[in-house]
């Protein structure tokens, strides 16, 4: 009860605040249990304005899940991939998974985002890991800018993720990592890239997948892999409980089946960024019947897309 009271507070605020990055901290909810004061986010009713206007966009619209949590999104102004990046603030130091698409730079947002946080803690500013969902360029556009600032930069391949996260076989290990009272799951699954991973925060249950899975087009670039990787999915996701799954795109529209164009640089009618396990169970499943011969499938809020592999090198 008391979390379905607290969940409709935060949407009611979600819906008049929304895309505004919460200054308040937790400070004074201590009568809640930890808990659920752990699991508690909230999420904006769009991630776009209703109306083009890159005249005054900010190249990164910045989103506070929770204040130890944040989301950004990257304006489709400054590229059409508008991926979103997540920055999660433990103890001792924060973790930006994605460090964004060319055309707009978000080290500054990154560092104004955590030197506002070390204001409110009344602590130091953290150190930055900036780890990648995948290599593709449009989550990696950031990483020079994010290293001159003194952030360290792990390699989006899967020998430097497996050496900065002591992930021993890849893809079947799950890594683990913590950025100080804030523990992190890291599971290899390539098949859209091949050094995709997705995380897992233990404190907020939410699993962040990348281009894997989305609300949007799902690139297959390696069948055998990425059906094995769902699979992996599945199965972490059976012994832990997932609040939201996030992608890196939302390529979708509101309407079922529906997605926008490739390109589309404004998506006023867009898919909620937020998906759930039964979204995994239906990729699952969808590949199952497939097999290996993987056709272009839409699904109401996905659409499977084999591609051909990347060639060698
Ligand atoms: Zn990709
Ligand atoms: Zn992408």
């Amino acid at each position: 009860m008391l979390n379905a009271r607290r969940r409709g507070q935060l949407s009611a605020a979600a819906a008049i605040g929304a895309l505004v990055v919460a200054a308040a901290s937790t400070a004074g909810a201590g009568a809640q249990p930890a808990e659920s004061i752990a699991r508690d986010g909230k999420l904006p009713l769009r991630w776009t304005a209703e109306t083009p206007d890159c005249a005054n966009a900010r190249p990164f619209l910045v989103h506070a899940y929770n204040p130890a949590f944040i989301i950004l999104r990257q304006s489709g102004c400054t590229n059409f991939e508008k991926p979103f990046l997540y920055l999660l603030l433990g103890s001792k130091e924060a973790l930006l998974v994605d460090t964004g698409a060319p055309g707009a730079d978000a080290s500054a947002a990154v560092d104004d985002l955590l030197r506002g946080y070390a204001q409110r803690q009344h602590s130091a500013v953290l150190p930055l890991v900036a780890v990648h969902s995948h290599g593709h360029s449009d989550h990696t556009a950031g990483d020079r800018e994010l290293t001159r600032r003194g952030a360290r930069v792990v390699e989006a391949t899967p020998k430097a993720l497996q050496e900065f996260f002591h992930i021993k076989d890849w893809p079947h290990d799950v890594g683990r990592y913590d950025l100080g009272e804030r523990r992190l799951e890291i599971i290899p699954i390539p098949g859209h890239q091949g050094a995709s991973i997705a995380i897992y925060d233990e404190r907020t249950q939410l699993l962040l997948t990348g281009d894997t899975l989305y609300p949007g087009r799902l690139f297959v670039r390696d069948a055998a892999a990425f059906t094995e990787s769902i699979d992996r999915l599945v199965a972490f996701t059976a012994s832990h409980d997932v609040s939201h799954v996030f992608g890196a795109h939302i390529e979708n529209t509101r309407t079922p089946y529906l997605d926008y164009p490739e390109g589309t640089a404004f998506q006023p009618d867009e898919h909620a960024l937020e998906l759930g396990r039964a979204h995994l169970l239906e990729l699952q499943d969808a590949l199952r019947g497939m097999g290996q011969q993987l056709q272009r499938r839409r699904f109401r809020d996905f659409t499977i897309w084999p591609v051909a592999p990347a060639p060698p090198g």
